[in-house]
Formats: structure tokens, C-alpha cells, sequence
């Protein structure tokens, strides 16, 4: 069964946005991974289909609220085989930060039930009742949760099974190997007097392999020594 993802949102227009095009959109096009947006507002049940609301409290901004988005979640799984479960994900700036290993577990289930927050965020309480994982792009905040979530789905997408043409580039990528990435080169051989390391052009596989693990470790203790302490406790870079 190919990876289904169902985005909640009040834009449904904007999805699947990047993912229809290049590699996740000839993906998407050959069934390889689906995509259905759902108008929140479609569950909402007043004449002018509100969903939001007032915080309580006081306090600037409007909150999704609990009941409408519950509504909405507890359709989607009614309409989904109980055998298999997928994970509800709420995009949040409070969620537990993305990473490459969450990305490759979400890759290796059946898909996503993702929830697009917008204003102030969602009632606390649909979070709860509905048991929904908060994720988080990054330390730093966006007007609505559909960037986020095309965000995850593009990291996802990507190394779905034959959807990258050659499956051996996302092998070596920064983070698989908990290390960031060596530096690259391509022709031309001199660009503005700079020349292509020389070792690259030698032909000696050992030596490059060496001198790109080198250059790894030194880019990953420069720009994110963090990595480095999680590395040792993780997997072994891939060769
Ligand atoms: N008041 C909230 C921010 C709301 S931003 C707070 O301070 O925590 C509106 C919506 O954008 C959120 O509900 C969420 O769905 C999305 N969003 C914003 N920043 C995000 C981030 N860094 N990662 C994931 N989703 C984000």
C-alpha cells in the first residue's frame, strides 16, 4: 500500500503546492504516495462555517476549536481500514523538533494524518482527547502550519521506496550517518581561480572516501557539535 497523507487545513489549495512538482510530483502522479487535503471548515456548523474562537483567558489572536477539529479527525478515521494506524501529527512551534530518524519512521508506516494549526493555535483539549504528536519545524514561528507540513511531507516523500532516481544519493546525506555533509565539486575544473580539491580527481577511492569523512566530521564539529555527541550513540556512518 503506497503512503497516504491527509492534511487538515483551511487551505486546502495550498497543498500539494511543491510536492506537485519534480520528483515527489511524477511520485504523486504514479501513485507512488496520495495526498488529500481537508477543508477544517466542511465539519464547522454555523451558517458562516466558524471554526475558531476567542481565547479563554483573554489574550490577542482567535483559537482553533476543539470540537470542530475533532469532528474532522474522528471522520478521517472512520474512513480508515482500523487495522492500519496512522499517526496524527499536529504541526506545532511546542512539538518536538524534526529530525531525519522521525522522518524515516513516518516513511516506513502507512501515512500521515497531519493537522495545519493557524491563529494562536488549537485548543489544548483536542490535542489531548485526540492523543495528537506535536512536531515542530524549527525554533522559529509561522503564520499557519501548511508549510510545515508540506515541509515534512517533502523529507518524507522524497525517500519513499522509488521515488528518487538513484537510490543511493539520500544514503550518504548530512544527518544519516549523524554527521553533516562533505562539500561537493563538479566541472568546471577552475571556477574564478579556485581549483576542484585535488584528491577528488585522483581516481583513488580510499582517499576520497577518507577525505570526505574528514571534511564530514570537521564541517559537523565547526557548524553543529551537537550532532557529534548524538552520533556516538547512534548509528555508524554509511559508506
Ligand atoms: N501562538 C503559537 C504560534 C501559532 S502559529 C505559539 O506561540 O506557540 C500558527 C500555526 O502555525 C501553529 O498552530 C502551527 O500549526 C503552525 N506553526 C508555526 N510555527 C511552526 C513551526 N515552527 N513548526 C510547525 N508548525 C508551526
Amino acid at each position: 500500500m503506497a503512503f497516504r497523507a491527509t492534511v487538515l487545513t483551511l487551505y486546502p489549495e495550498m497543498f500539494p503546492g511543491h510536492l506537485g512538482h519534480s520528483l515527489a510530483g511524477r511520485a504523486l502522479e504514479r501513485g507512488q504516495w496520495s495526498l488529500e487535503p481537508v477543508q477544517i471548515r466542511d465539519f464547522a456548523e454555523d451558517r458562516h462555517r466558524t471554526v475558531d474562537d476567542t481565547p479563554a483567558g483573554g489574550g490577542a489572536g482567535m483559537v482553533l476549536r476543539a470540537d470542530i477539529l475533532s469532528r474532522a479527525i474522528d471522520q478521517i478515521s472512520k474512513n480508515d481500514d482500523p487495522a492500519i494506524v496512522r499517526p496524527r501529527l499536529l504541526m506545532s512551534p511546542r512539538g518536538r523538533p524534526l529530525t531525519q530518524a522521525r522522518v524515516r519512521e513516518i516513511a516506513g508506516g502507512p501515512g500521515a494524518v497531519i493537522v495545519c494549526g493557524r491563529f494562536e493555535g488549537v485548543d489544548q483539549r483536542v490535542i489531548d482527547a485526540r492523543a495528537l504528536e506535536e512536531v515542530s519545524i524549527g525554533d522559529y514561528i509561522l503564520s499557519g502550519g501548511e508549510p510545515a507540513a508540506l515541509t515534512l511531507l517533502d523529507a518524507v516523500v522524497r525517500i519513499l521506496p522509488g521515488v528518487m532516481g538513484n537510490a543511493l544519493s539520500g544514503v550518504h546525506e548530512s544527518f544519516e550517518g549523524g554527521l553533516l555533509e562533505h562539500p561537493h565539486y563538479t566541472r568546471p575544473q577552475v571556477f574564478e581561480g579556485q581549483e576542484i580539491p585535488a584528491v577528488l580527481t585522483s581516481g583513488n577511492h580510499g582517499a576520497i572516501e577518507r577525505w570526505r569523512r574528514a571534511e564530514a566530521e570537521r564541517l559537523t564539529r565547526e557548524r553543529r557539535p551537537d550532532l557529534l555527541s548524538d552520533a556516538s550513540s547512534s548509528q555508524p556512518v554509511t559508506k
